[in-house]
């Protein structure tokens, strides 16, 4: 199996079970992102605790890409302070705008690196962002109270 196809299995993977989709009740702040370009939309809870990323739940409609990359988000975001989880989230915004240049370090982006490809359309890179983006509004909003 090469690369690209088992980059692609891997994001069909989230997308048929996706992780943290169902919102959880009380969270810190609540988002609702829209990807008019593609329908996408997602609505995010995250949960903190000073810092502390405690909690992130998620519900949402829209394409393989935009569910499985929220997915990942996600996972990897779970039980990170903020400072680490915006390293991570710009590490991820580094591939995407990379246009296929940037594999991804997975050490830091675990099934994260699974979207490099994703970057070499431009069109879609919006779908890919669209938790991240979604997570990063949050944060800021959580930190700020
Ligand atoms: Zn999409």
């Amino acid at each position: 199996m090469n690369l690209e196809s088992l980059y692609q299995e891997v994001i069909l993977d989230h997308y048929k079970n996706p992780l943290n989709k169902a919102l959880h009740e009380n969270p810190t702040v609540q988002v609702h992102h829209v990807n008019t370009s593609c329908g996408d939309e997602v609505t995010l809870n995250i949960h903190l605790k000073d810092d502390l990323v405690t909690d992130i739940s998620w519900d949402g409609v829209g394409c393989s890409i935009s569910i499985a990359s929220t997915s990942v988000m996600s996972d990897l975001l779970i039980g990170k302070h903020a400072e680490e989880a915006i390293e991570i989230l710009n590490s991820f915004v580094e591939i995407m705008q990379s246009k296929g240049a940037k594999p991804g370090d997975e050490e830091i982006l675990g099934d994260g690196v699974a979207f490099s490809g994703v970057s070499r359309f431009p069109a879609r890179i919006k779908c890919a962002l669209l938790g991240w983006m979604a997570f990063k509004d949050a944060l800021s909003q959580g930190l700020t109270r």
